[in-house]
């Protein structure tokens, strides 16, 4: 079986699945946020009656982070919803935006949007924060109403979206029924070189396969490459499956995931017993390809779908309006590590933002200095807008005054979110190139699509 097809087999009590069974499993994690929260609510009172219990409290965990800093009363209200049903069910695991639970949320605009506005317990942007918060484990299964749940994949976790009345199902009962999916094989040989990221690996391969090409699949990504890949590399590379329309990414299992989950489940009290699923021998799949590291280019995929792949220097006379790093798939500490790598020492020449995906990260960026200056301050100088307001912002558009949104038709960007179709980040006819963070750095530099090697190699 693939680690796909173990992992359902086992959440399914059998010893055995193929593809295009269709088959009851046990839910490890229920995951919602602000956007899908109220919805999924809303199906489980209707279905289940106005009393009812979620299934399990310990498994159900919700994360305020896509509509946030905004004064859009509505969507500050939604907060408030996953408040007051966090405090009925008694939910541990509920990250809130403020500290007084019985407060209401509301976005102060006096105090701009550069300086946080959140309390203590709110977690950012939730597929960053699942694992951070020790609530990812390999071999488990993960639902979540929102479609790049897919990004736990990385940690050997059958990880995917579901819609809000699927949710509401799980919440009461705590099992769903799927279809297990076909896998495409990617063997990850090689390195990746100076310059290179893994969001460039996922480009190349949604570029090989198509925005649709992946369609309810499963993208099983292993081999002797992989151990080169950082966890953080990893979730990068399965955010973004449902990008060629997969139903799941997935890493096998090493010691690297194996460090990060015990790290983080002991850090937070989670659970912390698992089993992985280990790579067979014997393995059927729909789709086979080698991806060699070493031979990747930075790549981007162009306006209007993250199949469009087209390699960085063939781009150059594309050009900008404006760069953005941030979101789940490159809004990482490592993520503006290398965004800082290129733009250290220099300066940006368009309108460029910079998005943490959660408070942790930017804990990282105040905190890590390189010589007498940390990087938040070195993106600062280069002058990129920097936001301690982490959260999903104008990764999807959001209400018309979110941090970086494009609010004007024409608008060019390029960015190392993760999904560029019309009207992705605001206004329908504006365009997105997405790219990694030295690419969205290099090409800040420039104001055109730049290829971030020679910025990297001086
Ligand atoms: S950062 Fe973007 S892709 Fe990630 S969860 Fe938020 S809106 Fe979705």
């Amino acid at each position: 079986m693939t680690l796909t097809e173990k992992i359902l087999a086992r959440a399914a009590g059998k010893s055995s699945v193929q593809a295009g069974d269709n088959i009851w499993v046990n839910t490890d994690v229920l995951m919602t946020h602000d956007v899908c929260g109220p919805g999924t609510i809303g199906v489980f009172k209707r279905e289940f009656g106005k009393n009812a219990k979620v299934w399990d409290r310990q498994k159900v965990v919700i994360i305020p982070d896509h509509y946030i800093f905004t004064a859009d009363s509505l969507s500050n209200r939604n907060v408030d919803i996953l408040r007051a049903f966090a405090q009925e069910q008694q939910l541990p695991y509920f990250f809130d935006v403020i500290d007084d639970p019985n407060g209401l949320w509301k976005f102060d605009t006096t105090k701009g949007l550069l300086k946080k506005q959140y309390g203590a317990n709110y977690a950012g942007v939730c597929h960053a924060a699942l694992p951070a918060k020790g609530h990812i484990r390999p071999g488990e299964v993960l639902f979540g109403t929102d479609s790049h749940t897919c990004m736990a994949g990385a940690f050997n976790q059958f990880a995917t979206g579901i819609g809000n009345t699927d949710a509401g199902f799980v919440m009461g009962t705590g099992k769903l029924l799927i279809k297990v999916p076909e896998t495409m094989h990617f063997r990850i040989e090689g390195k990746l070189q100076p310059g290179v990221m893994a969001k460039d690996v996922i480009l190349h391969c949604i570029g090989e396969i198509g925005f649709d090409g992946a369609t309810y699949r499963a993208m099983q990504f292993d081999g002797p490459g992989v151990a080169s890949l950082s966890m953080d590399d990893r979730m990068t590379i399965a955010n973004m499956a449902i990008e060629a329309g997969g139903k799941n990414g997935i890493f096998e299992f090493d010691s690297r995931t194996q460090e990060y989950v015990e790290n983080r489940t002991r850090l937070n009290g989670t659970k912390t017993a698992f089993t992985p699923a280990e790579v067979d021998r014997d393995q059927k799949f729909v789709y086979e390809t080698v991806i060699n590291l070493d031979q990747l280019e930075p790549t981007v995929a162009c306006h209007p779908d993250p199949g469009q792949r087209k390699k960085a220097k063939e781009l150059g006379d594309v050009k900008l309006d404006r760069a953005y790093v941030g979101s789940c798939t490159g809004g990482k500490t490592s993520d503006f590590v290398e965004f800082a790598r290129v733009l250290r020492g220099r300066h940006v020449t368009i309108d460029t933002f910079g998005v943490p995906a959660t408070p942790e990260i930017v804990h990282d960026l105040q905190t890590t200095r390189w010589g007498d200056q940390t990087i938040w301050q070195i993106l600062e100088t280069a002058g990129v807008r920097m936001t301690e307001n982490a959260g999903c912002a104008a990764c999807l558009g959001g209400p018309v005054d979110t941090f970086g949104r494009m609010n004007l038709p024409g608008l060019k960007c390029i960015s190392a979110t993760n999904r560029n179709f019309p009207g992705r980040m605001g206004h329908k006819e504006s365009q997105v190139f997405l790219a990694s963070p030295a690419t969205v750095a290099a090409s800040a530099i420039t104001g055109w699509i730049t290829d971030p090697r020679e910025y990297v190699a001086n």
